[in-house]
Protein backbone atom coordinates (compact mmCIF):
# COMPACT_ATOMS: atom_id res chain seq x y z
CA UNK A 1 0.00 0.00 0.00
CA UNK A 2 3.02 2.34 0.76
CA UNK A 3 4.81 1.66 -2.30
CA UNK A 4 1.47 2.53 -4.43
CA UNK A 5 1.29 5.63 -2.14
CA UNK A 6 4.80 6.50 -3.37
CA UNK A 7 4.63 5.67 -6.77
CA UNK A 8 1.65 7.68 -7.07
CA UNK A 9 3.23 10.98 -5.35
CA UNK A 10 6.06 10.42 -8.08
CA UNK A 11 3.69 10.42 -10.78
CA UNK A 12 1.92 13.65 -9.72
CA UNK A 13 5.29 15.25 -8.85
CA UNK A 14 6.66 14.66 -12.44
CA UNK A 15 3.35 15.37 -14.11
CA UNK A 16 3.82 18.70 -12.57
CA UNK A 17 7.24 19.28 -13.81
CA UNK A 18 6.09 19.31 -17.54
CA UNK A 19 2.63 20.88 -16.91
CA UNK A 20 3.35 24.26 -15.45
CA UNK A 21 -0.39 25.00 -14.33
CA UNK A 22 0.07 22.30 -11.76
CA UNK A 23 1.20 24.95 -9.10
CA UNK A 24 -1.92 26.42 -7.13
CA UNK A 25 -1.51 30.42 -6.50
CA UNK A 26 -1.85 30.06 -2.28
CA UNK A 27 -0.61 33.56 -1.03
CA UNK A 28 -0.91 34.67 2.77
CA UNK A 29 -2.23 36.96 3.12
CA UNK A 30 -4.60 37.58 0.59
CA UNK A 31 -3.21 39.60 -2.73
CA UNK A 32 -5.92 42.82 -3.15
CA UNK A 33 -6.36 41.90 -6.88
CA UNK A 34 -5.09 38.62 -8.46
CA UNK A 35 -5.09 37.29 -11.89
CA UNK A 36 -3.54 34.59 -13.17
CA UNK A 37 -2.68 33.98 -16.62
CA UNK A 38 -0.95 31.79 -18.78
CA UNK A 39 2.87 30.79 -18.97
CA UNK A 40 5.54 30.49 -16.53
CA UNK A 41 8.85 32.00 -15.35
CA UNK A 42 11.54 29.58 -14.61
CA UNK A 43 14.04 31.36 -11.52
CA UNK A 44 17.12 29.42 -11.70
CA UNK A 45 21.02 30.51 -10.47
CA UNK A 46 21.52 32.52 -13.53
CA UNK A 47 18.68 34.81 -13.60
CA UNK A 48 20.01 37.98 -12.80
CA UNK A 49 18.00 40.43 -10.38
CA UNK A 50 18.03 43.82 -10.93
CA UNK A 51 17.72 46.79 -9.00
CA UNK A 52 16.50 50.00 -10.68
CA UNK A 53 17.51 51.85 -7.07
CA UNK A 54 20.26 51.66 -5.14
CA UNK A 55 17.48 51.54 -1.88
CA UNK A 56 16.63 48.05 -3.06
CA UNK A 57 19.62 46.83 -2.79
CA UNK A 58 18.69 45.30 0.84
CA UNK A 59 15.64 43.79 -0.64
CA UNK A 60 17.39 41.96 -3.00
CA UNK A 61 19.87 40.89 -0.85
CA UNK A 62 17.24 39.47 1.72
CA UNK A 63 15.89 37.59 -1.37
CA UNK A 64 19.30 35.92 -1.88
CA UNK A 65 19.44 34.72 1.60
CA UNK A 66 16.01 33.61 1.72
CA UNK A 67 17.06 31.41 -1.75
CA UNK A 68 20.42 30.44 -0.20
CA UNK A 69 18.46 29.08 2.78
CA UNK A 70 15.76 27.00 1.15
CA UNK A 71 16.87 26.30 -2.15
CA UNK A 72 20.82 26.34 -2.06
CA UNK A 73 21.78 29.33 -4.52
CA UNK A 74 21.61 32.93 -4.82
CA UNK A 75 21.07 35.48 -7.30
CA UNK A 76 23.46 38.05 -9.14
CA UNK A 77 22.21 41.48 -8.35
CA UNK A 78 22.69 43.90 -11.24
CA UNK A 79 21.84 47.03 -12.40
CA UNK A 80 21.22 47.39 -16.28
CA UNK A 81 17.76 46.05 -16.91
CA UNK A 82 16.86 43.37 -19.69
CA UNK A 83 14.44 40.37 -20.20
CA UNK A 84 14.46 37.57 -18.13
CA UNK A 85 15.16 38.69 -14.88
CA UNK A 86 13.87 39.92 -12.03
CA UNK A 87 13.13 43.49 -11.78
CA UNK A 88 12.74 45.71 -8.77
CA UNK A 89 11.47 49.18 -9.09
CA UNK A 90 11.31 51.40 -6.32
CA UNK A 91 10.17 54.85 -7.96
CA UNK A 92 6.93 54.12 -9.72
CA UNK A 93 3.89 56.17 -9.72
CA UNK A 94 1.32 53.73 -8.12
CA UNK A 95 -2.54 54.78 -7.53
CA UNK A 96 -2.63 53.79 -4.69
CA UNK A 97 -0.92 56.24 -2.42
CA UNK A 98 -0.94 53.24 0.52
CA UNK A 99 2.33 52.80 2.33
CA UNK A 100 3.48 49.49 1.29
CA UNK A 101 1.13 49.56 -2.33
CA UNK A 102 3.06 47.41 -5.32
CA UNK A 103 2.19 45.65 -8.63
CA UNK A 104 3.77 42.43 -9.68
CA UNK A 105 3.95 40.57 -12.78
CA UNK A 106 5.11 37.03 -13.70
CA UNK A 107 5.33 35.53 -16.76
CA UNK A 108 7.45 34.08 -19.95
CA UNK A 109 9.55 37.23 -19.98
CA UNK A 110 10.53 37.57 -16.66
CA UNK A 111 9.07 39.24 -13.00
CA UNK A 112 8.51 42.48 -12.36
CA UNK A 113 7.73 44.48 -9.28
CA UNK A 114 7.08 47.93 -9.32
CA UNK A 115 5.96 50.24 -6.01
CA UNK A 116 6.82 54.20 -5.28
CA UNK A 117 9.27 52.98 -2.81
CA UNK A 118 11.63 50.49 -1.43
CA UNK A 119 8.83 48.72 1.39
CA UNK A 120 6.70 47.93 -1.40
CA UNK A 121 8.88 46.79 -3.76
CA UNK A 122 10.17 44.22 -0.31
CA UNK A 123 6.50 42.94 -0.39
CA UNK A 124 6.42 42.19 -3.99
CA UNK A 125 9.19 40.05 -3.38
CA UNK A 126 7.31 38.78 -0.10
CA UNK A 127 4.62 37.99 -3.00
CA UNK A 128 7.42 35.88 -4.95
CA UNK A 129 8.89 34.08 -2.07
CA UNK A 130 5.13 32.74 -1.49
CA UNK A 131 5.09 31.34 -4.91
CA UNK A 132 8.60 29.79 -5.14
CA UNK A 133 7.82 25.59 -5.29
CA UNK A 134 7.84 24.41 -1.94
CA UNK A 135 10.79 21.88 -2.80
CA UNK A 136 14.21 22.47 -2.81
CA UNK A 137 15.03 22.87 -6.89
CA UNK A 138 17.85 24.69 -8.95
CA UNK A 139 14.97 25.68 -10.91
CA UNK A 140 11.89 27.44 -9.74
CA UNK A 141 8.94 27.71 -11.55
CA UNK A 142 6.79 30.92 -11.22
CA UNK A 143 3.48 30.97 -12.29
CA UNK A 144 2.23 33.51 -14.60
CA UNK A 145 0.68 35.96 -12.51
CA UNK A 146 -0.70 39.96 -12.77
CA UNK A 147 -0.68 41.45 -8.70
CA UNK A 148 -2.26 44.64 -7.61
CA UNK A 149 -2.05 45.44 -3.87
CA UNK A 150 -1.44 46.95 -1.10
CA UNK A 151 -2.57 46.95 2.33
CA UNK A 152 -5.84 47.54 4.24
CA UNK A 153 -4.19 48.92 7.55
CA UNK A 154 -1.47 50.84 8.17
CA UNK A 155 -0.11 49.36 11.65
CA UNK A 156 -0.31 45.38 11.44
CA UNK A 157 1.40 44.53 14.39
CA UNK A 158 2.86 41.48 16.97
CA UNK A 159 4.08 41.83 20.35
CA UNK A 160 6.32 39.26 22.03
CA UNK A 161 6.76 39.48 25.90
CA UNK A 162 10.41 38.33 26.73
CA UNK A 163 9.92 39.42 30.61
CA UNK A 164 7.83 36.08 31.71
CA UNK A 165 10.24 34.22 29.59
CA UNK A 166 13.64 35.33 27.83
CA UNK A 167 14.23 34.56 24.09
CA UNK A 168 17.00 35.07 22.23
CA UNK A 169 18.37 37.88 20.11
CA UNK A 170 18.50 34.71 17.28
CA UNK A 171 15.16 34.01 17.97
CA UNK A 172 13.64 37.45 18.25
CA UNK A 173 15.14 37.32 14.95
CA UNK A 174 13.35 35.15 13.80
CA UNK A 175 10.38 36.02 15.06
CA UNK A 176 10.58 39.32 13.23
CA UNK A 177 11.34 37.34 10.07
CA UNK A 178 7.94 35.26 10.45
CA UNK A 179 6.59 38.91 10.65
CA UNK A 180 7.61 40.16 7.44
CA UNK A 181 6.98 36.57 5.60
CA UNK A 182 3.44 37.96 6.39
CA UNK A 183 3.86 41.47 5.49
CA UNK A 184 3.42 43.03 9.18
CA UNK A 185 5.32 45.99 9.72
CA UNK A 186 5.42 46.34 13.73
CA UNK A 187 7.23 44.80 16.21
CA UNK A 188 5.84 45.10 20.12
CA UNK A 189 9.01 44.21 22.00
CA UNK A 190 7.57 43.66 25.99
CA UNK A 191 11.08 44.69 27.33
CA UNK A 192 10.10 45.09 31.38
CA UNK A 193 7.84 42.84 33.19
CA UNK A 194 7.39 41.42 36.89
CA UNK A 195 9.41 38.48 36.38
CA UNK A 196 12.05 40.35 34.68
CA UNK A 197 13.90 43.82 33.64
CA UNK A 198 15.50 42.73 29.92
CA UNK A 199 17.01 46.16 28.49
CA UNK A 200 20.07 47.36 29.65
CA UNK A 201 20.19 50.80 31.31
CA UNK A 202 23.33 51.76 31.67
CA UNK A 203 22.84 54.41 34.21
CA UNK A 204 20.66 51.63 36.53
CA UNK A 205 22.73 48.77 35.98
CA UNK A 206 21.09 46.86 38.67
CA UNK A 207 17.54 46.81 36.35
CA UNK A 208 19.53 44.01 34.21
CA UNK A 209 21.85 42.32 36.78
CA UNK A 210 19.49 42.09 40.04
CA UNK A 211 16.36 42.87 37.78
CA UNK A 212 16.84 40.69 34.78
CA UNK A 213 17.21 37.40 37.10
CA UNK A 214 14.68 35.03 39.05
CA UNK A 215 15.59 32.84 41.94
CA UNK A 216 12.56 30.47 40.55
CA UNK A 217 9.24 29.74 38.45
CA UNK A 218 6.40 28.22 39.52
CA UNK A 219 6.04 24.74 37.92
CA UNK A 220 2.70 24.30 35.48
CA UNK A 221 -0.23 26.57 35.30
CA UNK A 222 -0.73 29.09 38.39
CA UNK A 223 -0.78 28.54 41.01
CA UNK A 224 1.79 25.53 40.42
CA UNK A 225 2.78 22.45 41.70
CA UNK A 226 6.00 24.38 43.28
CA UNK A 227 8.66 25.79 42.30
CA UNK A 228 11.49 24.85 39.76
CA UNK A 229 14.32 26.38 42.22
CA UNK A 230 16.37 27.25 39.06
CA UNK A 231 17.60 30.45 38.92
CA UNK A 232 16.35 32.10 35.68
CA UNK A 233 16.78 34.80 33.33
CA UNK A 234 18.46 37.42 31.06
CA UNK A 235 18.91 40.28 28.97
CA UNK A 236 19.60 42.49 26.01
CA UNK A 237 22.56 44.71 25.99
CA UNK A 238 22.24 48.06 24.07
CA UNK A 239 24.61 46.38 20.93
CA UNK A 240 21.69 43.95 20.87
CA UNK A 241 18.97 46.26 21.02
CA UNK A 242 20.70 48.33 17.90
CA UNK A 243 21.42 44.96 16.19
CA UNK A 244 17.93 43.86 16.29
CA UNK A 245 16.02 47.01 15.29
CA UNK A 246 18.30 47.21 12.33
CA UNK A 247 17.49 43.67 11.34
CA UNK A 248 14.07 44.71 11.53
CA UNK A 249 14.48 47.62 9.79
CA UNK A 250 16.01 46.12 6.82
CA UNK A 251 12.41 44.06 6.71
CA UNK A 252 10.64 47.12 6.81
CA UNK A 253 9.40 47.08 10.20
CA UNK A 254 9.21 49.17 13.04
CA UNK A 255 10.39 48.11 16.95
CA UNK A 256 7.80 49.52 19.55
CA UNK A 257 9.60 48.93 22.79
CA UNK A 258 7.70 49.02 25.97
CA UNK A 259 8.87 49.73 29.93
CA UNK A 260 5.80 49.11 32.00
CA UNK A 261 5.00 51.85 34.12
CA UNK A 262 3.31 52.17 37.03
CA UNK A 263 2.19 48.57 37.10
CA UNK A 264 4.12 45.63 36.30
CA UNK A 265 7.24 47.40 38.04
CA UNK A 266 8.28 44.16 40.29
CA UNK A 267 11.84 43.64 38.62
CA UNK A 268 12.89 47.18 38.66
CA UNK A 269 11.85 47.48 42.84
CA UNK A 270 14.26 44.75 43.18
CA UNK A 271 16.96 46.49 41.81
CA UNK A 272 16.15 49.68 42.78
CA UNK A 273 13.32 49.47 45.58
CA UNK A 274 13.26 53.54 46.36
CA UNK A 275 10.91 53.03 42.95
CA UNK A 276 7.94 51.06 45.35
CA UNK A 277 5.64 53.16 47.67
CA UNK A 278 7.37 50.82 50.86
CA UNK A 279 11.00 50.07 50.18
CA UNK A 280 11.19 48.43 53.12
CA UNK A 281 8.18 45.73 52.71
CA UNK A 282 9.73 42.42 51.57
CA UNK A 283 8.07 41.22 48.21
CA UNK A 284 7.14 38.42 49.70
CA UNK A 285 4.01 40.56 51.83
CA UNK A 286 2.70 40.44 48.39
CA UNK A 287 3.18 36.85 47.38
CA UNK A 288 0.18 34.51 46.56
CA UNK A 289 -0.18 32.06 49.75
CA UNK A 290 -1.18 29.69 46.81
CA UNK A 291 2.21 29.87 44.78
CA UNK A 292 5.51 28.26 46.12
CA UNK A 293 8.29 30.95 46.96
CA UNK A 294 12.02 29.53 46.51
CA UNK A 295 15.25 31.34 48.07
CA UNK A 296 15.64 34.72 50.31
CA UNK A 297 12.36 36.15 51.29
CA UNK A 298 14.18 39.12 52.39
CA UNK A 299 13.63 42.55 50.77
CA UNK A 300 12.64 43.41 47.16
CA UNK A 301 12.88 40.48 44.52
CA UNK A 302 11.72 39.52 41.56
CA UNK A 303 8.57 37.69 41.02
CA UNK A 304 8.45 34.07 40.92
CA UNK A 305 4.87 33.70 39.72
CA UNK A 306 2.33 35.15 37.25
CA UNK A 307 -0.19 37.37 38.37
CA UNK A 308 -0.60 41.24 38.81
CA UNK A 309 1.30 42.43 42.32
CA UNK A 310 0.20 45.28 44.38
CA UNK A 311 3.94 46.96 45.05
CA UNK A 312 4.07 49.52 42.00
CA UNK A 313 6.19 52.53 41.15
CA UNK A 314 5.07 55.38 43.63
CA UNK A 315 3.36 58.31 41.72
CA UNK A 316 4.36 60.44 44.48
CA UNK A 317 7.73 60.18 44.49
CA UNK A 318 10.13 62.72 42.42
CA UNK A 319 12.56 59.85 42.17
CA UNK A 320 9.99 57.30 40.47
CA UNK A 321 10.25 60.53 37.45
CA UNK A 322 13.40 61.38 37.23
CA UNK A 323 14.11 57.05 37.17
CA UNK A 324 11.56 56.82 34.14
CA UNK A 325 12.40 60.06 32.00
CA UNK A 326 16.41 58.59 32.50
CA UNK A 327 15.31 55.15 31.09
CA UNK A 328 13.42 56.97 28.05
CA UNK A 329 16.36 58.92 27.49
CA UNK A 330 18.84 55.82 26.95
CA UNK A 331 16.18 54.14 24.82
CA UNK A 332 15.25 56.99 22.48
CA UNK A 333 18.35 56.61 20.65
CA UNK A 334 18.17 52.96 20.34
CA UNK A 335 14.88 53.00 18.45
CA UNK A 336 14.10 55.15 15.88
CA UNK A 337 10.16 54.56 15.52
CA UNK A 338 7.99 56.96 16.53
CA UNK A 339 6.11 55.08 19.14
CA UNK A 340 7.26 54.43 23.29
CA UNK A 341 4.60 52.29 24.84
CA UNK A 342 4.64 52.80 28.48
CA UNK A 343 2.22 49.91 29.52
CA UNK A 344 -0.09 51.65 31.74
CA UNK A 345 -2.32 48.19 32.28
CA UNK A 346 -2.96 46.52 35.55
CA UNK A 347 -1.81 48.85 37.88
CA UNK A 348 -3.14 47.95 41.73
CA UNK A 349 -4.24 51.41 43.80
CA UNK A 350 -3.62 49.62 46.82
CA UNK A 351 -0.36 50.69 47.74
CA UNK A 352 -1.04 54.28 46.36
CA UNK A 353 -4.42 54.53 48.90
CA UNK A 354 -1.77 53.96 52.06
CA UNK A 355 1.00 56.10 50.46
CA UNK A 356 1.58 59.04 52.16
CA UNK A 357 3.87 60.60 49.11
CA UNK A 358 1.18 59.71 46.62
CA UNK A 359 -1.63 60.84 48.77
CA UNK A 360 0.25 64.16 48.90
CA UNK A 361 0.38 64.42 44.89
CA UNK A 362 -3.32 63.79 44.83
CA UNK A 363 -4.11 66.56 47.47
CA UNK A 364 -1.33 68.68 45.92
CA UNK A 365 -3.09 68.36 42.26
CA UNK A 366 -6.47 68.46 42.91
CA UNK A 367 -6.83 64.94 41.55
CA UNK A 368 -10.25 63.23 42.24
CA UNK A 369 -8.36 59.93 43.28
CA UNK A 370 -5.68 56.99 42.50
CA UNK A 371 -7.05 56.38 39.34
CA UNK A 372 -6.38 60.39 38.51
CA UNK A 373 -2.84 59.85 39.92
CA UNK A 374 -2.52 57.06 37.63
CA UNK A 375 -3.72 59.79 34.55
CA UNK A 376 -1.27 62.38 36.33
CA UNK A 377 1.66 59.83 36.05
CA UNK A 378 0.61 58.57 32.58
CA UNK A 379 -0.11 62.17 31.27
CA UNK A 380 3.67 63.46 32.69
CA UNK A 381 5.48 61.08 30.85
CA UNK A 382 3.51 61.84 27.45
CA UNK A 383 4.34 64.91 28.04
CA UNK A 384 7.83 64.13 28.04
CA UNK A 385 7.98 61.31 25.32
CA UNK A 386 6.01 63.88 22.92
CA UNK A 387 8.79 66.56 23.97
CA UNK A 388 11.40 64.25 22.58
CA UNK A 389 9.31 63.62 19.51
CA UNK A 390 7.93 60.55 19.96
CA UNK A 391 4.10 59.07 20.40
CA UNK A 392 3.34 57.23 23.49
CA UNK A 393 1.01 54.10 22.84
CA UNK A 394 -0.74 52.54 26.32
CA UNK A 395 -2.99 50.20 27.25
CA UNK A 396 -6.42 50.70 27.45
CA UNK A 397 -6.14 51.49 31.47
CA UNK A 398 -4.65 54.85 29.79
CA UNK A 399 -8.12 55.79 29.40
CA UNK A 400 -9.66 55.62 33.34
CA UNK A 401 -8.84 59.13 34.73
CA UNK A 402 -8.72 61.04 31.48
CA UNK A 403 -7.00 59.99 28.45
CA UNK A 404 -3.46 61.87 27.75
CA UNK A 405 -3.49 64.43 25.10
CA UNK A 406 -2.06 62.25 21.80
CA UNK A 407 -1.79 59.29 23.42
CA UNK A 408 -2.42 55.98 20.86
CA UNK A 409 -4.70 53.83 22.80
CA UNK A 410 -4.06 49.35 22.64
CA UNK A 411 -7.61 47.61 23.34
CA UNK A 412 -6.93 44.93 25.11
CA UNK A 413 -9.59 44.50 27.59
CA UNK A 414 -12.40 43.83 24.34
CA UNK A 415 -13.18 46.43 21.98
CA UNK A 416 -14.73 49.06 24.42
CA UNK A 417 -11.41 50.80 25.33
CA UNK A 418 -10.41 51.12 21.63
CA UNK A 419 -14.43 52.53 20.76
CA UNK A 420 -14.10 54.80 23.24
CA UNK A 421 -10.84 56.32 21.91
CA UNK A 422 -11.68 56.67 18.64
CA UNK A 423 -15.10 58.44 19.17
CA UNK A 424 -12.85 60.69 21.28
CA UNK A 425 -10.59 61.04 18.30
CA UNK A 426 -7.87 59.03 19.95
CA UNK A 427 -6.04 56.98 17.07
CA UNK A 428 -6.01 53.10 18.37
CA UNK A 429 -4.44 49.84 17.72
CA UNK A 430 -6.82 47.13 18.55
CA UNK A 431 -5.75 44.06 20.30
CA UNK A 432 -8.59 42.64 21.76
CA UNK A 433 -7.94 39.59 24.22
CA UNK A 434 -11.34 37.50 22.97
CA UNK A 435 -9.95 37.96 20.01
CA UNK A 436 -5.96 38.44 19.16
CA UNK A 437 -4.52 36.83 22.02
CA UNK A 438 -1.90 34.21 20.70
CA UNK A 439 -1.49 32.91 24.13
CA UNK A 440 -4.51 31.04 24.39
CA UNK A 441 -5.61 27.40 23.43
CA UNK A 442 -6.00 26.35 19.84
CA UNK A 443 -8.57 23.70 20.74
CA UNK A 444 -11.12 23.41 23.07
CA UNK A 445 -9.09 20.39 24.78
CA UNK A 446 -6.29 22.13 25.78
CA UNK A 447 -3.21 20.15 24.74
CA UNK A 448 -0.74 22.48 25.75
CA UNK A 449 -0.42 24.64 29.65
CA UNK A 450 -2.18 27.75 28.11
CA UNK A 451 -3.33 30.17 30.14
CA UNK A 452 -6.35 29.54 29.39
CA UNK A 453 -9.48 31.13 27.16
CA UNK A 454 -10.11 29.20 23.02
CA UNK A 455 -9.14 30.93 20.16
CA UNK A 456 -9.61 29.23 17.06
CA UNK A 457 -8.01 30.07 13.72
CA UNK A 458 -11.73 30.33 12.35
CA UNK A 459 -12.04 32.85 15.19
CA UNK A 460 -8.88 35.38 14.19
CA UNK A 461 -9.79 34.78 10.70
CA UNK A 462 -13.19 36.26 11.53
CA UNK A 463 -11.73 39.65 13.09
CA UNK A 464 -12.89 42.33 12.09
CA UNK A 465 -10.37 45.04 13.66
CA UNK A 466 -13.60 48.45 12.85
CA UNK A 467 -15.74 47.60 15.84
CA UNK A 468 -19.56 49.01 13.69
CA UNK A 469 -20.41 51.10 16.37
CA UNK A 470 -17.74 53.26 14.61
CA UNK A 471 -18.82 55.50 11.52
CA UNK A 472 -16.62 55.83 8.95
CA UNK A 473 -15.10 59.28 10.61
CA UNK A 474 -13.87 57.65 13.94
CA UNK A 475 -13.29 53.99 11.72
CA UNK A 476 -9.89 56.40 10.84
CA UNK A 477 -9.16 55.94 13.71
CA UNK A 478 -8.02 52.57 14.05
CA UNK A 479 -4.83 52.15 12.86
CA UNK A 480 -5.03 48.63 12.77
CA UNK A 481 -4.95 45.40 15.21
CA UNK A 482 -1.85 43.31 16.69
CA UNK A 483 -1.56 40.02 18.29
CA UNK A 484 0.12 39.59 21.20
CA UNK A 485 1.91 36.71 22.69
CA UNK A 486 2.34 36.74 26.44
CA UNK A 487 4.55 34.06 27.77
CA UNK A 488 4.03 32.70 30.83
CA UNK A 489 3.61 29.10 29.50
CA UNK A 490 5.89 29.32 26.50
CA UNK A 491 9.50 29.24 28.01
CA UNK A 492 10.88 27.78 24.59
CA UNK A 493 10.70 29.11 20.92
CA UNK A 494 8.87 25.97 19.46
CA UNK A 495 6.26 26.42 22.12
CA UNK A 496 5.83 30.25 20.80
CA UNK A 497 5.76 28.77 17.41
CA UNK A 498 3.27 26.42 18.13
CA UNK A 499 1.25 28.90 19.61
CA UNK A 500 1.41 31.84 16.38
CA UNK A 501 1.44 29.29 13.85
CA UNK A 502 -1.50 29.19 12.04
CA UNK A 503 -2.92 32.08 13.64
CA UNK A 504 -0.69 34.68 12.83
CA UNK A 505 -1.19 33.56 8.99
CA UNK A 506 -5.08 34.33 9.94
CA UNK A 507 -4.42 37.64 11.64
CA UNK A 508 -2.35 38.82 8.69
CA UNK A 509 -4.70 38.55 6.36
CA UNK A 510 -7.55 40.56 8.49
CA UNK A 511 -4.59 43.29 8.75
CA UNK A 512 -3.56 43.54 4.65
CA UNK A 513 -6.35 42.29 2.74
CA UNK A 514 -9.71 43.54 1.71
CA UNK A 515 -12.56 43.13 3.55
CA UNK A 516 -14.33 41.62 0.29
CA UNK A 517 -11.70 39.68 -0.54
CA UNK A 518 -11.49 37.37 2.91
CA UNK A 519 -13.23 34.07 2.81
CA UNK A 520 -12.75 31.71 5.33
CA UNK A 521 -13.03 28.72 3.02
CA UNK A 522 -10.53 30.11 0.99
CA UNK A 523 -8.12 30.77 3.51
CA UNK A 524 -8.64 27.57 5.34
CA UNK A 525 -7.86 25.87 1.59
CA UNK A 526 -4.47 28.03 1.40
CA UNK A 527 -3.22 26.75 5.05
CA UNK A 528 -2.24 23.24 3.50
CA UNK A 529 0.43 24.55 1.40
CA UNK A 530 0.86 27.15 4.62
CA UNK A 531 2.02 24.41 6.36
CA UNK A 532 4.40 23.34 3.96
CA UNK A 533 5.98 26.96 4.09
CA UNK A 534 6.01 26.47 8.08
CA UNK A 535 8.00 23.05 7.18
CA UNK A 536 10.12 24.79 5.18
CA UNK A 537 11.22 27.59 7.87
CA UNK A 538 11.61 24.72 9.87
CA UNK A 539 8.79 26.47 12.54
CA UNK A 540 6.64 24.45 15.28
CA UNK A 541 3.09 25.11 14.27
CA UNK A 542 -0.41 23.97 15.58
CA UNK A 543 -2.28 21.78 13.14
CA UNK A 544 -5.89 20.27 13.83
CA UNK A 545 -6.24 16.75 14.14
ZN1 LIG B 1 3.53 56.15 46.70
Amino acid sequence: MMIQRKFFLLLVAAFCSIVSFCQTINIIPQPAKLTASKGKFVISKTTPMVILSESDRSTALYLNNYLKSHYGFTLAIVKKSGSKSIILGSNNKMESSMQGAYRFQSGNSGIVIKAASSVGTFYGIQTLIQLLPLQKSASLEIPAVEIADEPRFAYRGAMLDVGRHFFSVDFVKKYIDYLALHKMNYFHWHLTEDQGWRIEIKQYPKLTSIGGFRNGTIIGRYPGKGNDETAYGGFYTQEQIKDVVAYAGERFITVVPEIEMPGHGSAAIAAYPELSCFPDTPTINYFPKDCTWFGDTTGKKVQQTWGVFDDVFCAGNEYTFKFLQDVINEILPLFPGKYIHVGGDECPKNNWKKCPRCQQRIKENGLRDEHGLQSYLIQRMEKYVNSKGKTLIGWDEILEGGLAANAVVMSWRGEEGGIAAAKDKHQVIMTPGSHVYLDHSQTKQEDSVTIGGFTSLEKIYSYEPIPKELNEAQAKYVLGAQGNVWTEYMAYPSKVEYMIFPRLSALSEVLWSPKATKNWETFKTKTATQYRRYNIWEANYFKEK
